[in-house]
């Protein structure tokens, strides 16, 4: 197996002698050593710190020190760390995005948006279903569609792309009780684009599509958080077959796996399925931190 040694190099000036040691390991182990084992807050070194907290949520800290939230099912989630299943151990939170409306990435974004008082980005659809819900005030439900750029905060752009799955909000009414299912929009992948122009695309829930490699042609993107668990979404055949033939990111990170029974997938299924390939798949434990 074949690894681009560019994630190597940024680490190799922070701490050459560990390095140097790791260099050689296999994969998954090798990996661990660039990981820092808690996360620095309010990280502002002017580089991307990114923290996965299981499933498809992840903690994003940009260049410039802004925190972006993806998908965050924090409080149910069984790989989460138990600290930050409280929502205000993620610290302040200046960007949240949601993919789609089912309740393993809806989560606890209203609550958190609420915490922050920040807008929840997801799509116009849902957002028009959560609005008349009175989930959250209209002004923090604002609506985006796949094609749509917007800028949350300055410097950082964000645009809605396909995702090949589905979307349903499933809502508890206040008075009677009862759960009833409302329209959730179509689903959404996000390309993230941050201050220094690292470009981050979140697949959300997906399945194969063929315009994968026209978004991979057209964004470029660096890292790729991709769905593997299967039965959902991607497996380990299909996320590699994307991978290898249209995707060719730098680096990509699996997620949707292993918090879910159906969703049986695995990293070591998926890098056996990659075989030689100028990825770099890094696999972090829930609340492990990279820094690219
Ligand atoms: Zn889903």
């Amino acid at each position: 197996m074949f690894f681009h040694s560019s994630l190597l190099s940024i680490q190799e000036k922070k701490n050459s002698s560990t390095t140097a040691r790791t260099v050689c390991c296999h994969v998954l182990s090798f990996l661990t050593v660039i990981f820092l084992t808690s996360f620095s807050a309010f990280a502002q070194d002017g580089k991307t710190h990114l923290q996965w907290l299981g499933q498809s949520a992840f903690r994003i800290t940009t260049p410039n020190g802004k925190v972006i939230v993806t998908d965050p099912w924090l409080k149910g989630n069984p790989l989460t760390p138990a600290k930050y299943k409280q929502l205000e151990a993620l610290g302040h939170v200046d960007v949240l995005l949601v993919t789609h409306g089912h309740w393993d990435h809806f989560g606890d974004a209203p609550e958190l948006a609420r915490i922050n008082d920040i807008p929840m980005y997801a799509p116009g659809d849902l957002n028009q279903s959560a609005t008349l819900l009175n989930i959250l005030p209209a002004k923090q439900l604002p609506r985006m569609n796949k094609g749509g750029t917007v800028s949350p905060v300055a410097g950082i752009k964000v645009t809605a792309v396909h995702a090949e799955h589905s979307s349903v909000l499933v809502w508890k009414d206040p008075q009677s009780g009862q759960e009833m299912p409302y329209p959730g929009g179509e689903p959404l992948g996000f390309i993230i684009e941050l201050e220094n122009g690292f470009k981050i695309y979140d697949m959300g829930d997906t399945g194969l599509f063929g315009d994968m490699k026209l978004i991979a042609d057209l964004y470029k993107p660096d890292l790729v958080l991709m769905p593997i668990g299967g039965n959902f979404t991607l497996g380990p055949k299909e996320a590699a077959w994307a991978i290898k033939e249209w995707l060719h990111p730098k680096w990509m990170i699996p997620m949707h796996y292993g918090a879910n029974p159906l969703a049986k997938g695995t990293p070591e299924e998926l890098i056996k399925e990659l075989g030689s390939t100028t990825t770099q798949v890094l696999v972090p434990k829930p609340g492990d931190e990279l820094v690219f």
